[in-house]
């Protein structure tokens, strides 16, 4: 049995709480009594970067590319993205096309697309090379009593260790156990859908285009990839999920091919298929005295509009933005009382999450019908997204993570 007390204490050192880890890290340097930060991370570096761990690349946003680049994480990164330039989305079989240029945004790329396991291998790197975090990996946050600390219970190489902290910050996915353990309830939705992805070879030159393609198995996302490769993310229903991972690849192509048409040319190949279950959840409440959710584990969302990290990423902004300020008005960097720390995150952070989770929802619901008024409504939504100006810009900026983002000290000016 140990001890240890720290300022700060994550639990999960996913994509976002790893992303924190290095945020905080870099607040330090100001910071003339730095804050301790300990992550307690469930899974060992080893295990979260082994090949096939995770076979997704992820869009992120412009926004997210900016935090990235302010925490000097984005050179790295960039070895392995691929700029988006266009989304196309669009209705099989119907009228409605939307068109998002990065061009008529006036910025170099929408988006980037950067295999997960790339974005994880950075910042697990990353946060291991940090000297004033302590990685505690792999360990599970087990228990959890409240005074006037946070006084944790961990279960480290099959001991139990107690951490005590000031704030405790749950980033730790959608199971979260922080979130159980303060025993905040959930608004939960289970599409009862599945993503099923994996990389498509391309006969045709994606030219950097992005395509969203709603279909009536579900919608189909390609996303641009390096040498002539597209990342598939097609949204199945659960029923046939089993079904379409038993397909030869020269069935699933045909599959695939027969909803997308012809834009990418023949799809020449795939590779290994794997599926994620999708639901949308919501914690009732982010924050309690001395501790907070972030990420996946105050709202999971369905990946069809390509917003769950980006928007984890931006609480992350946020609340250092925060914590900034914080830190700097109180010479010894005291988190004695975070009460109204906490109390501005909430209210900064609502809005965007609010929006970003609406929309998401909106798009599954809306795009899940197949009855003529719904259609002939959701078409002409396309179109008018694509002939009116303001309406076009303002989703495009929605979806390059602009609206309700705080920028991270160093974070690169954004034109509006
Ligand atoms: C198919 C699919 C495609 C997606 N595509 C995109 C996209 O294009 N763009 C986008 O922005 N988002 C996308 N997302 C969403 C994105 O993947 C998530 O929003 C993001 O991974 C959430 O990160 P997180 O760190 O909050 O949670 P997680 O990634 O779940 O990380 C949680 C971490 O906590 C650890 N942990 C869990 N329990 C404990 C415990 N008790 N103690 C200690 N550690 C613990 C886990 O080991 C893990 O490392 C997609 C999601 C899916 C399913």
């Amino acid at each position: 049995m140990q001890h240890g007390t720290f300022d700060i204490t994550i639990a999960g050192g996913g994509m976002v709480g790893a992303t924190l880890a290095v945020a905080l890290a870099k607040l330090n340097q100001e910071l003339s009594t730095p804050l301790s930060i300990a992550v307690i991370e469930a899974a060992t570096p080893e295990k979260k970067l082994a090949a096939g761990h995770d076979g997704r690349s992820v869009a992120l946003s412009y926004g997210s590319q900016c935090i990235f680049n302010s925490l000097g994480l984005w050179e790295e990164l960039a070895a392995q993205a691929v700029p988006i330039n266009t989304i196309h989305v669009s209705d099989r079989g119907r009228f409605g096309v939307t068109r998002f240029h990065a061009s008529k945004q006036n910025v170099s790329a929408l988006g980037y697309v950067v295999p997960a396991q790339q974005i994880n291998r950075v910042l697990t790197q990353a946060m291991s090379a940090l000297s004033d975090v302590e990685v505690i990996a792999p360990a599970k946050l087990v228990a959890l009593e409240s005074d006037n600390k946070q006084q944790l219970t961990i279960s480290h190489d099959q001991l139990s260790q107690q951490l005590s902290t000031r704030l405790l910050i749950g980033a730790d996915g959608s199971l979260s156990t922080v979130r159980k353990l303060l025993n905040i309830e959930t608004t939960h939705w289970d599409y009862q859908q599945q993503a099923l992805v994996a990389n498509i070879h391309l006969q045709r030159d994606h030219r950097n285009t992005a395509y969203e393609r709603f279909t009536p198995s579900g919608p189909v996302a390609l996303l641009p990839l390096p040498e002539q490769q597209a990342a598939l993310v097609w949204t199945l229903p659960k029923a046939q999920i089993e079904e379409y991972m038993g397909l030869s690849d020269a069935q699933f192509l045909v599959r695939l091919q027969a909803l997308f048409g012809y834009r990418l040319g023949r799809f020449m190949g795939v590779s290994r298929r794997m599926t994620y279950p999708l639901h949308m959840l919501k914690a009732k409440q982010q924050i309690r005295p001395g501790c907070l959710l972030i990420g996946n584990a105050a709202h999971t969302l369905h990946p069809i509009a390509a917003q769950g990290l980006n928007l984890g990423l931006r609480d992350v902004s946020t609340l250092v933005t925060l914590l900034r300020e914080h830190c700097l008005h109180l010479p010894d960097s005291s988190l004695k009382s975070s009460a109204l720390l906490l109390e501005k995150y909430n209210k900064q952070r609502r809005l965007d999450q609010y929006m970003t989770m609406g929309f998401t929802d909106l798009l599954v619901r809306v795009f899940l019908h197949q009855l003529l008024p719904v259609t002939l409504g959701r078409n002409i939504g396309l179109l008018a997204f694509d002939l009116l100006p303001q309406a076009n810009h303002y989703l495009a900026r929605q979806t390059m993570g602009l609206l309700g983002a705080t920028p991270l000290k160093g974070e690169a000016n954004v034109a509006a």
